[in-house]
């Protein structure tokens, strides 16, 4: 069965073609899939009945079903679905003021091991597939403006959920190139940011691709010593490697480009003044200008962490902003749901969890 929601125009006329449908057939059910947002052959009532049913004998126009839906108190929604294997994916949709975000997954489960989060607890299920990445924005789409509806302000997508995106690096970009057909959902790559750990071979890839989504890198610690404890892919690619291809990435920026660090903050592990300093001298000496995005952790119960008080928070902002280190707080969203940023683990109790 293949996914055509997975494949590009140009591909979808080539399957078309391949079972004697002209041309024109392709880019109908690419524009059905794609902008109308469908999710199954037998709403696209303007195919022909018979080529309906042929279509059904060897492909399918959505693989992911929704399991459960939570409501946060903060309007944030979080959709647990699951794969035809019977994977957990998970997506987050984040009202906001000016532009609402949805977070997606790039893999079930996750390879790295960082101690602070709970996707971690869950290994490596399996990587996405570009069809199941952008069913993902879809039933996000259509859950919150209605099916084929467009967002009234656009809506941004952050690759931020679970799994590594950099370990899956060919269907994320693949998927980006995707939702950015014009004909399609139109979300072009300048909407879209990718979160890494830090694969460093990838980071200097994507520097050198065109059209390319903006880039988020999660340190989480000001020295290696620290790193290697938090996030043992710093054993694979400590600081000095890492900051070096950021600072290539940043030499090849273009305007209106994004690139930031994020730190999430232990309390009383990583958010002291003197790792405040060390990281504004680390980010100084690698000649780096992002700006630094702090978000205070978002507590699951089985891990040994607490989230810095708002004080300290303040503190570690203010020593890097002395240090000219540009420094935004994340507010946290969905905590109450396990919607927010290393939460997401296929929760299910539905102890206190609105579900809809
Ligand atoms: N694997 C990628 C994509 C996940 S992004 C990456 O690491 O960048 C998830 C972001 O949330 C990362 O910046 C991560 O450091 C942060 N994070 C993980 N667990 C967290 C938690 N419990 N509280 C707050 N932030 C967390």
């Amino acid at each position: 069965m293949t996914n055509l929601a997975g494949l590009s125009q140009a591909e979808l006329i080539a399957f078309i073609e391949e079972h004697g449908e002209p041309a024109y057939r392709g880019r109908q059910i690419f524009g059905a899939l794609q902008h109308r947002r469908l999710r199954s052959f037998d709403e696209m009532t303007d195919l022909p009945k018979a080529l309906r049913g042929r279509l059904h004998e060897t492909a399918t126009a959505s693989t992911l079903t929704i399991e459960s839906r939570y409501l946060s108190e903060d309007g944030t929604r979080r959709f647990l679905m699951k794969t035809h294997d019977n994977l957990p994916v998970e997506t987050v949709f984040i009202p906001e003021e000016h532009r609402d975000t949805i977070c997606f997954s790039s893999q079930s489960g996750c390879p790295l091991q960082c101690t602070f989060c709970l996707t971690a607890q869950l290994g490596l299920l399996r990587s996405l597939t570009p069809g199941e990445i952008i069913e993902q924005i879809i039933i996000a789409l259509n859950d919150a403006y209605g099916v084929g509806e467009k967002p009234p302000r656009g809506a941004n997508l952050v690759g931020m959920g679970a799994g590594e995106p950099f370990l899956n690096f060919e269907s994320l970009i693949k998927a980006t190139r995707i939702m950015a057909d014009p004909q399609g959902l139109f979300i072009v790559p300048h909407r879209v940011t990718v979160s890494t750990a830090g694969v460093v071979p990838r980071i200097r890839e994507l520097a050198t691709i065109p059209d390319r989504p903006n880039l988020a890198i999660s340190l989480g610690a000001p020295t290696n010593e620290m790193r290697d404890e938090l996030m043992p892919i710093n054993k694979k690619w400590p600081l000095e490697e890492l900051l070096g291809a950021c600072k290539e990435f940043e030499e090849t920026l273009k305007p209106g480009e994004r690139f930031t660090f994020e730190y999430v903050m232990l309390d009383g592990v990583n958010d002291s003044n003197e790792q405040a300093r060390q990281l504004a001298n680390l980010l100084n000496r690698h000649d780096l200008h992002a700006k630094v995005n702090l978000i205070p952790h978002n507590p699951a119960a089985p891990l040994p962490y607490q989230p810095s008080p708002a004080t300290r928070v303040e503190m570690f902002k203010s020593i890097l902003e002395s240090k000219g280190v540009r420094t935004f707080v994340r507010r946290p969203r969905g905590r109450d749901i396990f919607a927010a940023c290393g939460q997401l683990a296929a929760v299910t109790q539905t102890a206190g969890l609105r579900a809809s």
